[in-house]
């Protein structure tokens, strides 16, 4: 018997899509892709083709080098990047078509000057901070960038970013809203950007032009579950296969540090996936016992989660047919990111951020 016992990341393209209809039909403004960290785990070239086949023009990213990956994938593709380092930078922003998202007086400064020195107009981003305190020009800068406007340089987004758009009950929200209101009269004739995934959910006051979804692309509840109705679905499932079944005797432990010690023989099977894979080793920590998905039931982890494996208990009767080689969904369209999540004490973006980089990334792409 040939089983393949390696785990691996399942990426729907085409529910990706889907999503990213579903954003555009929510959003006032248009919608511009936030594909930062390798598009948040689940691959970015791939990702970005297959939004920019759903139409998609515009893309964020963190890091410079990350925006040269978008531009390979599409020469005429709107780039941002949010977090560049402008004099270390500037060579391949500039040519790469990359528009920097700038943070600060200095790095405004330092745009300008260089593009005084090549004769050229660049067009950047403006990023404001509205009260999440991060990046972003504070209001005394950004009047002097209002009085003193770069001739070299053309602000083509305005942009600011939401701390609390996760809670629509925040009223954090309509403070940073209305922050973001007063930098905008300042340049009103500027596109304008707040949203986040959290931001689109909220009133249509939040979109302004452009929103900036992440999250809910990659199919998950920007609001936890506290939505009336899940209006993205799961793209990314993490998956692997049964490699061994045996029968554990009552009395013997499981995992390091046997921290179950069996009260019964108990019939075990090991799955190839461990920390090293992005299961979090606290799952196997926990006081509840978590869940896994394999074939069709759920069957509960035993014990501690090791770098490469982990172990579920297949002595319930629902899973007695569970057999050498069966499916098993550590996360997916079966078991919500934002269950798993939630039961380790983190966010849906660290679950899919932390998928290991030895896990393979397999696309699906259903034409949905
Ligand atoms: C990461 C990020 C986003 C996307 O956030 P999601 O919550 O994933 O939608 C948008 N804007 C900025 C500035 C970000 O850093």
């Amino acid at each position: 018997m040939t089983t393949k016992i390696t785990p691996r990341l399942e990426v729907d393209l085409g529910a990706l899509r889907a999503n990213y209809r579903v954003l555009c039909h929510q959003s006032q403004g248009g919608v511009g892709a936030v594909v930062k960290a390798d598009a948040y785990g689940l691959g970015l070239t791939p990702v970005v083709d297959a939004l920019w086949d759903a139409g998609c023009r515009t893309f964020f990213v963190a890091f410079t080098r990350e925006g040269v990956l978008v531009r390979k994938s599409c020469p005429e593709a709107e780039v941002y990047v949010l977090a560049p380092s402008v004099e270390a930078d500037i060579k391949d922003l500039v040519q790469h078509r990359l528009k920097p998202c700038l943070y600060s007086l200095d790095s405004y400064h330092f745009m300008s000057q260089w593009c005084a020195q090549q004769q050229s107009v660049c067009p950047v981003s403006l990023h404001v901070d509205t009260g999440i305190n991060r990046l972003g020009f504070t209001d005394q800068e950004f009047q002097q960038v209002v009085e003193q406007p770069s001739p070299d340089l053309t602000v083509d987004l305005l942009m600011s970013h939401l701390a609390c758009a996760d809670d629509p009950a925040s009223s954090y929200n309509e403070k940073q809203k209305a922050k973001f209101l007063r930098f905008r009269s300042l340049m009103p004739d500027v596109k304008a950007s707040l949203a986040n995934s959290g931001g689109v959910f909220l009133d249509p006051s939040f979109h302004f032009d452009l929103v900036r979804p992440g999250l809910a692309l990659f199919g998950c509840d920007p609001h936890y579950s506290r939505l009336a109705s899940p209006r993205v679905r799961p793209v990314a499932r993490l998956v692997s296969e049964v490699a061994q079944i045996k029968t554990a005797v009552r009395g013997e432990g499981v995992g390091y540090g046997t921290t179950v010690i069996l009260e019964q023989d108990t019939r075990i099977g090991v799955v190839m996936g461990g920390y090293a894979d992005g299961i979090n080793r606290l799952l196997g920590e926990s006081s509840g016992p978590y869940n896994f998905f394999v074939a069709g039931s759920r069957a509960p982890l035993l014990g501690r989660v090791s770098m490469d494996s982990c172990t579920l208990d297949l002595s319930d009767q629902s899973l007695s047919k569970v057999s050498l080689g069966d499916v098993v969904e550590f996360f997916g369209p079966n078991l919500p990111i934002e269950d798993l999540a939630k039961h380790v004490g983190t966010i849906p973006y660290e679950v899919l951020t932390q998928v290991g980089q030895r896990v393979a990334r397999c696309y699906v792409s259903d034409a949905r």
